[in-house]
């Protein structure tokens, strides 16, 4: 009789610890010449090792990005197939054939199954990508839509997620009438101090970090410049030895991308890489967790690298002599966005001083030039896109696109059960091994 007590005690144990948590780390746009790019850019140039990065020590293989109607994805029908298992069209959010009976997410399901879950995102809340793992049959434009599924409840009647945190407030605002009201229904917690959780001790709560969309990191005061390593850090600490699955976006990694911003990619770059360094070590210390990190697709087409040109003086023979190279050290002083540099060039008395000291770049006579008749035009964008083209050209930064593109994205992996990641698969076999770890049986 003993005996069997102990037996059924030491089961129950098992039982209560038995359930893997899951990290799911998304980096938009962060296609492989973004990680190698960053490797190159951090960097020590004066010692002769290449210094790995958080990235290189977690790479596990490669998937594709695919949708179902375009090789090219954009982010609503790749975080579909991360969140669900199943490619839809671009656009779409969730599954849109009405006879699919599969439509939940990862998400989802962990909750259904006892877990806790969060998500953490530098986007709007209801963006694309964080939609698609709590919202289903959606255009990615309709975001209000998409904020009333997140206020839907599950079967036992409870919200589908513990926290969020993100920009979008208005989307909630135009979703419900009195979103307060509503919010304070489901015992839910609205905070809305920027980056500022420390008053933060309990959950269920939406932490907005933004009205709309919340800013660069290049563009963020000091303090909240690593603003996915900030939330990374709260949202763990308050999920600590807990059961639960998390998804933390860093978001505008592709924002950057699709400005051909080389300087503003590799701000997002550093606090992405800050995050999955603190996810890492909340696996070394919590060994039943699974850390996942990888991208919906890449942005821009990013390459670095260009012939020297042997004629120009001003280059020394040493450098001639290596034939490549990308000047990463024009883009180490850039302390703003492209957009906030084309906005304090428009009001500038002197382009160059101005340029000098956002960039540390000295404008070439025709550069200068070129700059001053696009001030002239008025147009912001157009402004914007000449001082891009002027950083990458003095870095040697190509871009073939200010939208998507096909290339497979990497896979990294870390803790119990990665090595199920290992290797070239789908991004839909990405979510299928998310729902094995968090407990479902794989249909036969
Ligand atoms: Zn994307």
């Amino acid at each position: 009789m003993k005996k069997l007590l102990l037996l059924s005690l030491t089961t129950a144990t098992l039982l209560a610890t038995d359930k893997t948590s899951v990290i799911f780390m998304i980096g938009d746009g962060m296609g492989p010449t973004y990680t190698s790019t960053y490797r190159y850019y951090k960097d020590d140039n004066s010692t002769q090792k290449m210094d790995a990065t958080v990235f290189d020590s977690l790479f596990i293989g490669m998937n594709t990005t695919y949708s179902d109607n375009s090789l090219i994805t954009d982010s609503a029908a790749a975080a579909t197939a991360l969140a669900t298992g199943y490619k839809t069209n671009n656009g779409f959010i969730g599954i849109m054939d009405q006879n699919t009976t599969q439509k939940q997410t990862v998400l989802e399901y962990a909750k259904e199954n006892g877990y806790l879950t969060a998500m953490a995102v530098t986007s709007t809340l209801t963006h694309a990508t964080p939609a698609a793992f709590l919202s289903n049959g959606h255009h990615r434009d309709d975001e209000a839509e998409i904020a009333k599924d997140y206020l839907s409840l599950t079967k036992s009647g409870k919200l589908k997620f513990d926290f969020l945190m993100g920009g979008g407030e208005k989307y909630f605002l135009e979703a419900f009438s009195d979103f307060n009201a509503r919010a304070k229904k489901e015992s839910l917690t609205l905070y809305r101090n920027d980056y500022d959780f420390t008053n933060i001790k309990n959950y269920p709560f939406i932490a907005f970090t933004a009205y709309d969309y919340p800013a660069f990191a290049l563009d963020e005061n000091k303090e909240n410049r690593f603003r996915v390593a900030k939330m990374t850090n709260k949202a763990l600490s308050l999920l600590d030895n807990k059961d639960f699955f998390l998804m933390i976006e860093s978001s505008q990694i592709d924002w950057c991308g699709h400005l051909n911003d080389i300087a503003c990619t590799m701000a997002e770059m550093e606090d992405f890489s800050r995050s999955v360094t603190l996810a890492k070590a909340y696996v070394d210390k919590h060994p039943n967790t699974l850390l996942i990190v990888t991208a919906d697709h890449s942005t821009g087409g990013l390459a670095i690298g260009d012939k020297i040109d042997k004629k120009d003086d001003t280059i020394s023979d040493e450098i001639k002599s290596r034939s490549y190279i990308w000047y990463k050290e024009s883009i180490q002083h850039i302390d703003s966005s492209s957009i906030s540099i084309a906005k304090d060039l428009n009001t500038s008395k002197d382009i160059n001083v101005t340029f000098k000291k956002q960039t540390g770049i000295t404008l070439k006579n025709h550069e200068y030039k070129k700059l001053k008749s696009t001030i002239a035009l008025n147009k912001i964008k157009v402004l914007w896109h000449e001082v891009n083209v002027i950083i990458n050209r003095h870095s040697n930064t190509g871009w073939t696109t200010h939208g998507h593109n096909a290339v497979d994205v990497e896979t990294f992996a870390y803790g119990k059960d990665s090595e199920k990641f290992k290797g070239f698969m789908d991004n839909t076999d990405i979510a299928k091994k998310i729902f094995e770890v968090l407990g479902r049986k794989s249909k036969k």
